[in-house]
């Protein structure tokens, strides 16, 4: 039997995806891309036809709304919902079109008959978790937006839910729609936490089912710069310092299989990113990350270090660090509030979801917003093989997690109820 959220949750998800929201890398305005506007305001739109409150769209593509507490004389926490509006820029956004896999029985599946392009299973055996559902595909030349469009459609169910059942008891329930997520979670830097209103929140992004995340990375930035000595190789015998090769030793410093290739799970890394240079001058930059942030401490001093022999071996002032720092993990923040991690997995499992503790290897929105006072571990929203064109959403993943956030709301409505 379909769950009760089924049809809205695929009618919603078909709606949102088709709308372009790629955001763009290195833009200096918030939203990057002013597309993300355009489901910004559908949203908005049909939070006001379902009757919620607060309704707020602002100057950055933030969206707010807030379903109010019907529970009278009793004192219950206000809780958040989050999902971000724009999709990565990482594949084709333009001309996404969604269509359903109804009943999916194992094996290949072809996307796009006249191009060709198929999802072979044997690349994709997370496939084989789906079968006897029903999968919502892109036709292989765009990515679907899955992530984090799959968080949207579950999240606006539920609204839709409370609206049409005003009988179910819930405290203040508070919708937060943010942009550019995917291009340094620019959004959750702006978001207006006052305005929100929630005293904790949940995002719902990352792939798969049933994984919670309390916890991220901690990350760095670093840009290394080289000054060399640029002279006429025929007579550059003991003068010529070569910015190139400097860069390459730096590179060669750092331990070998602390690198994103060789590690998982809770280890950390060191990632170049990216170098550029000529013999008078180079730039490296790396990415720094651990889920520790002791360690992370212990990667920048590493750095320096790094930098200190090359100068002792060069002269002062040839190898320069500028650190810039990144996000933090949410986990210090979250663990003062053990309720959030309690409810949660207590809410799956009572919706039959076998909840997975995981470390996210990356950073969400609720890393921002809980070093910004909002604190906010992540539920995941169910999509699979985000950022491609290999993108895919099972609707029973939405409705579930639309069932998950109104159980919570009941855990919370609950809480104070025998005190
Ligand atoms: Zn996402």
């Amino acid at each position: 039997m379909k769950s009760k959220f089924y049809q809205s949750v695929r009618e919603r998800f078909i709606r949102y995806a088709k709308i372009d929201t790629q955001s763009c890398a290195g833009a200096d305005t918030v939203p990057s891309t002013q597309k993300q506007f355009d489901l910004a305001k559908l949203l908005l739109k049909e939070l006001e036809e379902m009757g919620a409150s607060d309704i707020f769209l602002d100057e950055h593509c933030c969206l707010y709304a807030k379903l109010p507490s019907n529970i009278k004389d009793r004192n219950v926490r206000s809780i958040g919902y989050l999902g971000h509006l724009d999709v990565s820029p990482d594949a084709a956004s333009a001309g996404i079109s969604p269509h359903v896999l109804e009943n999916y029985g194992g094996g290949d599946i072809v996307l796009n008959a006249d191009k060709g392009i198929v999802m072979e299973a044997s690349l994709y055996p997370r496939l084989s978790m789906y079968i006897g559902q029903d999968l919502i595909l892109s036709d292989g030349t765009t990515l679907l937006g899955g992530d984090d469009k799959a968080a949207i459609a579950a999240i606006m169910a539920m609204a839709e839910y409370y609206t049409e059942h005003l009988e179910i008891p819930h405290g203040d329930i508070c919708i937060g729609f943010l942009p550019d997520e995917e291009v340094g979670l620019c959004g959750a830097k702006l978001f207006d936490i006052e305005r929100f209103g929630a005293e904790a929140a949940y995002t719902l992004d990352g792939d798969g089912a049933g994984e919670f995340f309390e916890e991220t990375f901690n990350g760095e930035e670093a840009f290394v710069t080289i000054k060399g000595l640029n002279v006429h190789p025929g007579t550059a015998k003991d003068i010529m310092r070569n910015a190139v090769e400097i860069a390459a030793d730096f590179i060669a410093m750092l331990p070998a299989m602390e690198r994103p290739q060789h590690t998982s799970g809770r280890e950390g890394f060191y990632h170049p990113t990216s170098i550029m240079g000529s013999v008078e001058e180079a730039e490296i930059r790396l990415i720094l990350r651990d889920h520790d942030g002791l360690r992370l401490e212990e990667r920048h001093n590493y750095l320096v270090k790094c930098a200190e022999t090359l100068n002792a071996r060069l002269g002062e002032g040839s190898v320069s660090i500028k650190f810039v720092p990144g996000y933090r993990s949410m986990k210090p923040v979250v663990d003062k509030h053990p309720y959030l991690t309690e409810y949660a997995l207590r809410a799956m499992r009572d919706c039959g979801i076998q909840p997975r503790i995981s470390p996210m290897r990356g950073g969400t929105d609720g890393a921002v917003l809980s070093q910004r006072g909002l604190p906010c571990p992540n539920i995941t929203a169910g999509y699979e093989n985000a950022h491609g064109r290999f993108e895919f959403v099972p609707v029973e993943s939405m409705a579930k997690n639309a069932e998950l956030l109104l159980r919570l709301n009941q855990i919370y409505a609950e809480e104070f109820l025998n005190t």
